[in-house]
């Protein structure tokens, strides 16, 4: 097993170690939200580790994998598709859409209408659909991309030209806080938006899934509904 030096909460340094870590925290946080354990999925962050770190988290039992960039993610693709499945969750340029569609299993950050007609472009030529979260910038933080939640119904509409693209939930990133429980009316605003939208636009085809939570404020996330949390530094180092 991979041994990595790295200090999380208490004393924890392994993998496994961290890994159970996050798993109990996982729990609590389900139980305190009356959410099943089985409804938040986890992953693994990979984006600053290594492919032999990455391996290490597949054989601990994690089955998804997030990176930011198909150059350096390409290693670990090659080591791992197959035994676990990739998530893009960073900004993504349209004429990179081509390297991700059809190796990643989800887009987490789709935003404008010309990255969804790049990726429609090439899932076409795959035959394939391409589930995607629609980013949302629930904070106002200029720092961060996706769409403010007004832009999303627009968006949706728009989003009918290009059928191989198919949204399944809504992803946001709440800025750094020290205190966690500060990020909560970011997660609760997405949710909300969500519910929303499922209410309107979606209630042919409702977005189930939240995309929501990282190392920092995981269990907030959980709290407020997130299915599927985003987890670097807390699981595998950075
Ligand atoms: C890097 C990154 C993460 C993981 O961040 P940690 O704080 O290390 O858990 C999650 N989501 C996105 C979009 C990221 O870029």
């Amino acid at each position: 097993m991979a041994r990595q030096e790295i200090e999380v909460k208490g004393c924890v340094t392994t993998l496994t170690e961290r890994l159970a870590d996050v798993e109990k925290r996982l729990q609590d946080a389900c139980l305190r939200s009356g959410r099943r354990r089985e409804d938040v999925n986890v992953i693994a962050v990979t984006k600053y580790v290594s492919v032999e770190t990455a391996q290490g988290a597949v054989e601990a039992g994690i089955r998804h994998l997030g990176e930011n960039r198909w150059p350096d993610s390409k290693d670990k693709w090659e080591a791992l598709n197959g035994q676990a499945a990739f998530h893009f969750i960073g900004s993504l340029q349209s004429k990179k859409a081509k390297d991700v569609v059809g190796r990643f299993a989800v887009i987490h950050s789709l935003d404008r209408l010309s990255l969804a007609e790049a990726v429609q472009q090439k899932a076409a030529l795959l035959g394939i659909e391409v589930p995607c979260f629609i980013q949302v910038n629930v904070s106002g933080e200029d720092s961060k991309h996706g769409l403010t939640p007004e832009e999303v119904v627009p968006f949706a509409e728009g989003l009918a030209a290009y059928p191989l693209v198919k949204p399944i939930g809504l992803m946001t990133m709440a800025p750094h806080e020290t205190d966690p429980e500060a990020t909560r009316y970011v997660f609760r605003g997405l949710r909300e938006l969500r519910d929303k939208l499922n209410d309107g636009i979606f209630r042919d085809r409702p977005l189930t899934e939240l995309s929501m939570g990282m190392s920092n404020d995981f269990e907030v996330a959980v709290e407020e509904g997130a299915t599927w949390v985003r987890l670097g530094t807390v699981l595998v180092g950075q």
